[in-house]
């Protein structure tokens, strides 16, 4: 870039050489845009920049290259024709949320699914005129009733496998009545993951990148994946609520998904042996993986996931309610934390972390007691991890 050298000093720090590659000479791995801002080349591609989203890049909130790369990847392997990315898991859920539901629409939300999603329902948009309508994984029949009446869900948001006691929903049977009623399904399809369920009318998936996308515990993330007409519906909102994704964060997220396939496939064989192993302890109790042939949604399981019982196992300790920090306190591999899918084991005790705000009988039909444990497997050997299981186990009932 010899053509700014007739400039200041000064000038020319701000406007540094830049190098371009010869045609054909592309990097293997794609570099992150670390640009907030993009030069268009006129003022009429600005205008079809801002026609349409994917004609072009102004400014990062908008979208960035980086971003767009995960986007189209994981719609991919989601089976749907578009996606958007955000900051977090959380920030998906919201979009979707602010984008579909107005003052005196009703909303369906399951029991059984992440606090958070519960708090932006029940305890945020509901300040606002919506109503949310509450209700247990095992009450399908007030479910359909809803539907049927002439007040239906304008949406309804679901899990399966749930959190964290991993009940699985018959997706299929949900989403038939949903569509009956005009309703538009949300699946969160975080402890799922994107190879599953992609077949399944589901309008909207929503994803927390956070988890085994990343994989590694280093960046935060989420996306929601629908067709490309409700993607723009989303767009306007989310772009204005402010959520947006970092390159770096999708840069990161990039490189995990290299090896998803790999952690993902590790981090379920290593959770089902882990979940055989806990039911012959006597200090586990109620141990709960799909895949186990005891599991209430067991046949759900095989129809949907089948092969995949995912990283996360869930059991009560079998120890006095006042020893149970103890647990957590002894463990050394196992990290306490509330999260999962990444390389790394987590542990969590269920009802602080994810229950505290159910009343006491809800979160028991929910499947959390005072002494359920939630295990995110990771991929480190796993009779280092039994061994640390153990110990710690040992520590809270001595
Ligand atoms: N959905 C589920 C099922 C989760 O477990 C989480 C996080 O734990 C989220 C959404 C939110 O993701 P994030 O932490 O990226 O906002």
């Amino acid at each position: 870039m010899s053509h700014h050298r007739h400039l200041s000093k000064e000038t020319q720090m701000v406007h540094p050489p830049k190098e371009s590659l010869p045609e054909g000479n592309e990097p293997l791995v794609s570099p992150i845009y670390q640009s907030v801002k993009f030069k268009p080349s006129s003022m009429g591609q600005v205008r079809d920049i801002l026609s349409k989203r994917g004609n072009g890049y102004l400014y990062s909130r908008i979208s960035n290259p980086t971003v767009r790369e995960l986007e189209v990847l994981l719609a991919n392997l989601q089976g749907r024709d578009d996606a958007l990315a955000t900051s977090s898991g959380v920030a998906a859920l919201t979009a979707v949320a602010m984008t579909f539901l107005s003052a005196g629409d009703r909303v369906v939300v399951f029991t059984e699914s992440y606090k958070p999603t519960r708090f932006l329902l029940g305890g945020i948009l509901s300040r606002f005129g919506v109503q949310v309508m509450r209700i247990s994984r095992d009450d399908y029949s007030k479910f359909e009733e809803l539907c049927r009446s002439d007040h239906p869900p304008k949406l309804v948001f679901l899990e399966s496998p749930t959190n964290p006691a991993l009940r699985l929903h018959d997706l299929e049977k949900i989403v038939s009545s949903a569509k009956k009623s005009g309703s538009l399904t949300v699946l969160d399809n975080t402890f799922a993951g994107f190879t599953h369920h992609g077949k399944i009318d589901i309008d909207l998936f929503v994803h927390s990148l956070t988890k085994q996308a990343n994989g590694h515990s280093d960046a935060m993330g989420g996306v929601i994946i629908a067709k490309k007409d409700l993607i723009e519906k989303i767009f306007p909102v989310a772009m204005t609520l402010g959520g947006c994704l970092d390159p770096n964060s999708a840069w990161l997220t990039l490189r995990g998904m290299k090896t998803y396939a790999l952690r993902t496939k590790e981090s379920s064989k290593n959770a089902l042996e882990m979940a055989q192993w806990l039911q012959g302890q006597p200090w586990a109790k109620n141990v709960r993986y799909p895949a186990l042939k005891d599991h209430p949604d067991h046949d759900i399981w095989k129809k949907q996931m089948p092969g995949d019982g995912g990283a996360v196992v869930t059991f009560d300790l079998n120890c006095d309610e006042s020893r149970f920090d103890q647990f957590f306190d002894q463990l050394k591999l196992f990290t306490l934390t509330p999260s999962l899918g990444c390389v790394e084991s987590l542990a969590a005790p269920c009802l602080l972390f994810f229950a505290d705000d159910l009343p006491a009988d809800d979160a028991r039909k929910a499947g959390i007691t005072s002494t359920t444990v939630r295990l995110a497997i990771g991929i480190e050997s796993v009779s280092d991890l039994k061994q640390d299981l153990e110990q710690a186990a040992n520590a809270a009932r001595a």
